[in-house]
């Protein structure tokens, strides 16, 4: 009985895919550990782990299967560090419309076969920052691709995200009588906010996601939205759960709140000031520039890239963008996907080359930078004992970032999951 019980369990385990796993000899022309690249590397890999790494002829190959890609340079999983897999892009319905009228079972279907477009285009991990009124339903999503039920990335979710009351969701231009969606949760004062990040947490937050300003100035300007009493009791809150805090910031005054409240990422910063990127850097907080959406929203409300100069929104991004890499403020990549089309991520580390970074550096922030700061400690290089995500591209990115484009291979945890 004990032997058929015990058959049982392996033939489960074995469709569940737990004994599929073997070992494979990567050997592309070149390796991007993270850091550098290294001419004539391969990769060992066994089960979920990268167990060697370094110069091809020094490399063990008993039992391996050897994939040998010619032209091809082998890089860490990429790291897309702000997503919205909840979101599809505005010019399609734009985010008032996808609150009001889209229902959570439309919005998941939708964020399923973004995931896989995620994944299929080498981003093997995301951090998804806010499901913009689909409650805590990224949490789901999350647990489905670790379960193994939909192809996806390692997710790290914020769930609703926390604002201001008034500041934020459908309400302008809409009638003060009725409550209409806000797509995140309110929450203000001491109860209220503790409350708020606790039960996201409960809920399955990663990270707590906060609006620091929005446009809800007299005249519809940006302004800041929470003390920096309620931000640091929010770092408080959930630093004590050992989570981070990320702050959507683009005024000066709400980074500033931001960055001494504690938050570890600023999102967008789009209008700072040279005096707080320095104090950015000396509190050692991370900036995200979203260069990307901000570029795509300028071309919906139709900005003609290249025709027709740059619009007040570009011009203060590309400015923000430069006076942060002179600083040398701590850049990561992350392009706000969800406005533009999930699987064309990689448009932002164009963009960071077009805005001036090095390509190297671009790769850089994509994978070790991002896992530094996001916390991922086993994710972000290509090294001894990290977790099997890895993806071949034809070319040299790092001379040539869109080669980033030319997917040849994607691994994750070990499994191959596309090979073109
Ligand atoms: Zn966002």
């Amino acid at each position: 009985m004990k032997k058929i019980a015990a058959l049982l369990v392996f033939i489960l385990l074995y469709h569940a895919g737990i004994f599929a796993q073997k070992t494979y000899l990567l050997i592309p022309d070149r390796v991007f550990d993270g850091v550098q690249v290294h001419e004539g590397w391969a990769v060992l890999v066994k089960d979920s782990l990268i167990i060697a790494v370094g110069p091809v002829t020094q490399l063990p190959k008993e039992n391996a299967e050897v994939i040998t890609m010619k032209g091809c340079t082998l890089l860490p999983g990429l790291i897309e560090g702000h997503s919205h897999l909840y979101l599809h892009p505005y010019n399609e319905t734009s985010w008032n419309d996808q609150v009001l009228k889209e229902s959570r079972s439309y919005r998941t279907a939708r964020a399923v076969v973004h995931a896989k477009r995620t994944l299929e285009n080498g981003f093997t991990t995301v951090r998804d920052l806010g499901t913009e009124g689909a409650m805590y339903d990224d949490a789901g999503l999350k647990k489905s691709i670790d379960d193994g039920i939909i192809p996806g990335p390692r997710m790290l979710v914020a769930t609703r995200a926390i604002v201001a009351t008034g500041s934020y969701g459908v309400n302008k231009g809409y009638s003060a009588d009725e409550d209409f969606p806000k797509g995140a949760e309110e929450a203000d004062g001491h109860d209220a906010i503790i409350k708020a990040v606790r039960t996201q947490i409960g809920k399955g937050a990663d990270v707590i996601k906060i609006y620091a300003d929005y446009r809800w100035g007299a005249n519809g300007e940006i302004q800041p939205t929470f003390s920096q009493e309620e931000i640091a009791l929010i770092v408080e809150t959930a630093k004590s759960s050992g989570r981070p805090v990320a702050a959507h910031a683009g005024s000066p005054e709400a980074i500033r709140r931001a960055v001494l409240g504690g938050c570890e990422t600023i999102e967008h910063a789009d209008n700072c000031t040279a005096e707080v990127f320095q104090l950015m850097k000396e509190k050692d907080v991370y900036f995200c520039p979203t260069l990307a959406a901000t570029e795509a929203i300028a071309k919906y409300r139709g900005w003609m890239k290249g025709k027709d100069a740059d619009p007040e929104s570009v011009k203060n991004k590309k400015q923000s963008f430069k006076t942060a890499m002179e600083i040398g403020v701590k850049i990561i990549f992350g392009g706000d996907v969800g406005v533009f089309p999930h699987g064309d991520n990689a448009r932002e580390m164009e963009l960071m080359v077009e805005y001036g970074m090095k390509p190297l550096d671009v790769l850089r922030s994509a994978t070790s930078v991002n896992a530094t700061a996001f916390h991922l400690n086993n994710l972000g290089q290509i090294k001894t004992g990290m977790l099997a995500d890895i993806i071949f591209v034809e070319g040299k990115p790092d001379e040539q970032i869109q080669s980033i484009r030319k997917i040849k291979l994607v691994m994750k945890n070990g499994k191959i999951v596309v090979r073109n």
